[in-house]
């Protein structure tokens, strides 16, 4: 597996480009401008660079394929748009079928916004969508945990807590539509954000369980997850649901200032404009690393269910348990 299909996948900067300038692969003329390959490219083609990645991510890791039901973890956002998307195009193609689940953490003046999106996207694609909420979960929307948290002087960020809650709720979401995978719309940022902030963190644990496929598949409460936009930036992303006109919402989510991943976020960003090729560096050494510890199946094998709540767990209780407790 080359865990770098990059180098030669040039990333496109977001640059509308004049009538005169002709795309790099079929002379059209072209709407974006790929940077750091001196190419330009129009819309289909683009299309079709970002579509051959997914295609790659699904084969390198093995990701979904015939008769399996995915399910596909949507927000109302441009990288779970895209990734709703393209996946659709793929199921018609292959033998498998997407299913969109979508989680309602109760943000108020948020979430209702960007869950219209999510409608909008699915109703024109034909495909029913589902929606599970933390107050289901938990009992408690992420506002009244908010309040709660501040009330008892607890410590955590409202993104630690979310974070917790919306796994869970993803794999209850992918069970109750039937799915035996499911596909989330982290992309190559992301991936890097996430390895950077267990390094920063010195989280072992957290790198352990962190991968482009978490679970085994064969494991009752836990629906194996995949990231198939893994190979692709989030700028592409957005620039995949504009040349594709696909409803996304912009909005950021009102708690994200208190996440540290928005701080990693900023400087991979900078980083990024000085020395372009950085993420898809970090990206590429998070595989290579991954692919040397086999110890992060073993911890999977050994994962049970919690005894409080009865879903997936590598401890007797469950960490939202665990944080549900803490708010009683
Ligand atoms: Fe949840 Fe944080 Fe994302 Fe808001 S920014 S939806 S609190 S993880
Ligand atoms: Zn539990």
């Amino acid at each position: 597996m080359n865990p770098i299909p990059i180098a030669s996948e040039p990333a496109p900067n977001p640059l509308t480009l004049g009538a005169t300038v002709s795309c790099g692969h079929c002379k059209q003329q072209a709407v974006l401008r790929l940077d750091y390959a001196n190419l330009d490219l129009c819309g289909t083609c683009f299309s079709r660079l970002f579509e051959r990645r997914v295609s790659k991510a699904n084969r390198d890791f093995n990701m979904f394929g015939n008769d399996d039901v995915v399910a596909v973890g949507v927000s109302g956002g441009k990288d779970s748009a895209a990734l709703l998307y393209v996946l659709y195009k793929m199921s018609k193609k292959g033998r498998f079928t997407v299913k969109p689940v979508l989680i309602d953490e109760g943000i108020e003046g948020y979430r209702n916004l960007a869950t219209k999106k999510a409608e909008e996207l699915c109703q024109s694609l034909g495909l029913e969508l589902t929606i599970v909420s933390y107050q289901e979960v938990a009992g408690h929307t992420l506002d009244e945990i908010m309040v709660l948290r501040d009330e008892r002087q607890l410590s955590f960020t409202s993104c630690g807590v979310c974070g917790v809650l919306r796994k869970d709720s993803l794999n209850q979401a992918a069970r109750k539509v039937g799915a035996n995978k499911l596909a989330v719309g982290h992309n190559a940022d992301d991936v890097a954000q996430t390895f950077l902030m267990n390094a920063l963190r010195a989280d072992v644990k957290g790198f352990e369980r962190f991968g482009v496929v978490s679970g085994l598949g064969n494991q009752e409460k836990f629906v194996q997850r995949v990231k198939p936009l893994v190979y692709n930036l989030e700028k592409e992303c957005a620039l995949y649901c504009v040349v594709n006109d696909l409803p996304f919402h912009l909005a950021e989510c009102p708690y994200s200032q208190e996440a540290f991943r928005g701080q990693v976020k900023d400087f991979l960003n900078q980083v990024e404009q000085k020395h372009p090729g950085s993420k898809f560096n970090v990206l590429a050494s998070f595989l290579a690393l991954k692919q040397k510890l086999p110890a992060v199946v073993e911890s999977e094998r050994k994962a049970g269910t919690c005894t409080v709540c009865g879903e997936h767990s590598s401890s007797s209780v469950c960490r939202k348990c665990v944080m549900l407790e803490s708010l009683a």
